[in-house]
């Protein structure tokens, strides 16, 4: 069985690598699948300050590179592909990639990670890389001199708000009630901003823009005031959803315990999911915490657990 290995880590954020670092240390020659965005959700940030270790702090990509290589010194190997199903039923273990490939193992690691959530209109759909983006440092550039609004109040809104200023003109950060969820330094950061402005008690009702056959653009936005219900227009050529996210966890549908949000339950205090030798960590299985600390944390239980899970089994 060529394609067989002793641990499969799916997923290549924090969670993943670090892993893929333990079991690796632990001479057990694990394979990472790096999926549709090697590197994960810190592939699209920027400064990223409280890993600890940076006093300085540094760039995500920078962060996810450099722990690749380290992971790779170990003897990991990654795979530049996507799993698309999986089959726990039985040991080994089954997982296809998305060229139909099959790999097997003993163990698998679960560090799928998550992604932006959106707020679900048929316009944010149709405008979706023509003005809609849920990514400012992917897409931030493209809005220099204009006008954005950015929806959220949470720390991702603010962190977003405020990379924005670097480009656009204004920035409005467009939320659903006056009281925000993000932390009070964020939010304090974003308030001192003159080039931020906040509109509370607000959602959007429609993105429209100009759709011709070479020209898709955002030119403006339906806003709607949730305490007097008035429908407003309001120009702008950018519209960043930073509303959340939600866990790449759906090739594990009835498969693997999970919430009713989709995020993996595994038992307390270990990675363990509801199958023997399957183990989950990071953003996969947290709701709460969410940093690239506490995936990486997870990350490294997940491969202590696995490494004991093996070590039972050959006993
Ligand atoms: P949160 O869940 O904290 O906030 C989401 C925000 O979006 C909330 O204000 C919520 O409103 C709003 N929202 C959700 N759904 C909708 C909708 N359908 N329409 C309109 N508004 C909506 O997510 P974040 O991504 O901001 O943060 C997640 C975690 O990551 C947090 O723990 C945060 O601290 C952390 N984080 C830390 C950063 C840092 O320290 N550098 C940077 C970014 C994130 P409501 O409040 O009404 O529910």
């Amino acid at each position: 069985m060529s394609n067989h290995h002793k641990v499969i880590v799916i997923g290549s954020g924090p969670a993943g690598f670090t892993a893929a670092l333990y079991t690796g240390r632990a001479n057990l020659n694990p394979i990472i699948f790096e999926g549709h965005q090697p590197g994960g959700q810190l592939m699209i940030t920027t400064e990223v300050e409280n890993y600890p270790g940076f006093e300085h702090g540094i760039q995500g990509p920078e962060l996810m590179d450099v722990m690749r290589k380290q992971v790779h010194r170990f003897g990991a190997k990654s795979i530049y592909k996507f799993i698309t199903k999986v089959d726990f039923s039985e040991k080994p273990f089954k997982m296809w990639t998305d060229d139909n490939e099959l790999y097997t193992s003993d163990t698998v690691i679960v560090a799928t990670g998550a992604a932006a959530k959106l707020l679900g209109l048929e316009s944010e759909k149709k405008f979706m890389g023509f003005g809609v983006s849920a990514c400012a440092t992917c897409d931030g550039f493209f809005f220099r001199n204009q006008r954005v609004i950015v929806v959220g109040g949470g720390d991702t809104a603010m962190e977003e708000a405020n990379y924005l200023t670097r480009h656009a003109s204004e920035v409005t950060v467009i939320h659903r009630r006056d009281t925000f969820r993000a932390s009070k330094i964020m939010f304090d950061r974003a308030k001192a901003n003159p080039k931020i402005k906040f509109m509370t008690d607000t959602v959007i009702d429609e993105v429209y823009g100009t759709e011709e056959e070479f020209k898709k653009v955002v030119e403006g936005v339906k806003l709607r005031n949730l305490k007097t219900n008035e429908v407003t227009d309001f120009p702008v050529e950018g519209v960043f959803i930073a509303i959340g996210h939600q866990p790449n966890t759906g090739i594990f549908k009835g498969i693997l315990d999970m919430d009713e949000t989709g995020y993996l339950i595994t038992k307390k205090a270990t990675s363990e999911t509801n199958i023997p030798g399957v183990f989950a960590c990071g953003d996969a299985q947290d709701s709460y915490y969410r940093q690239a600390i506490t995936a990486a944390g997870t990350g490294c239980m997940a491969a202590i657990d696995a490494e004991r899970y093996l070590e039972a089994m050959n006993e």
